[in-house]
């Protein structure tokens, strides 16, 4: 069945896209970047895959889910577009092998566990899969590898590796705690970027991405070296709270 978008929501969700990328823009020249470096994904947990359809018909490329089963739902109603999907949320272990191959980027692997496991999938599948550590940066969270354990967790999936098939590591990425004005994230940024280099220098392998910066805090999250931003709430509105 064919997607239909209502055209007045077509239309805002354009006029959204362009004031996002209008604002990195600025950002990206602030900070002395060649806006090519960095990528903006749009985070569509909770919103219909017409939305989806409306802002890749305004040349949005790179979409997010949270969560296994509506990301899938969503691959399915949008199959044969032209869209890099990217899985930014926790994910269970046993989901391993729903993600394997299906998404572009996993932005989440916060544990041993979950990584020998994805690779396992990754091979099986007969693909290399892409992959983000997510750091913890701050107590009150749950997902995440604490810095203790951020090398240890480096090395291992560094060796998920074989070949052309299992584990690609490409860099870091991490939610700050919540802040009161974006300006008090940008600590947080600078902290997950000297992490990557030291990470990069170490084990001497390239870490290219850093994925961070979201709504509230891309502009300083770009200003800090982030080459992903993961931005929902200013291209889509807010979220309704049941996809
Ligand atoms: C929902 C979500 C986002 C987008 O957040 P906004 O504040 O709406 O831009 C980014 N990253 C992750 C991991 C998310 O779960």
């Amino acid at each position: 069945m064919a997607l239909i978008t209502n055209t007045a929501r077509a239309k805002q969700l354009a006029a959204n896209l362009a004031a996002v990328r209008s604002r990195m823009a600025k950002a990206c020249a602030r900070a002395g970047r060649d806006p090519e470096t960095v990528r903006l994904v749009a985070v569509s947990k909770f919103h219909p895959a017409s939305d989806i359809l409306a802002l890749v018909e305004a040349g949005q490329r790179d979409f997010a889910e949270s969560y296994v089963q509506e990301a899938l739902l969503k691959q399915d109603e949008l199959v044969g577009q032209d869209i890099l999907w990217h899985f930014v949320g926790g994910l269970q272990t046993k989901k391993a092998r729903q993600v394997a191959g299906r998404f572009v980027l996993v932005h989440s692997v916060d544990s041993e566990k979950l990584a020998r496991e994805l690779a396992r999938r990754a091979e099986d599948a007969g693909v290399l899969q892409s992959v983000l550590i997510e750091v913890n940066m701050g107590e009150e969270q749950k997902a995440g590898v604490d810095e203790a354990d951020l090398p240890g967790l480096a090395e291992t999936v560094l060796s998920l590796r074989k070949g052309d098939v299992g584990l690609d590591l490409q860099g870091l990425m991490c939610l700050p705690p919540v802040f009161d004005s974006p300006e008090e994230a940008g600590p947080a940024f600078e902290y997950l970027r000297e992490l990557r280099d030291g990470l990069s220098a170490s084990l001497g392998v390239a870490l290219p991405h850093l994925s961070m910066g979201m709504t509230g805090d891309f502009e300083a999250a770009i200003e800090e070296g982030a080459t992903i931003i993961r931005v929902g709430t200013s291209i889509f509105g807010e979220r309704p709270r049941k996809p």
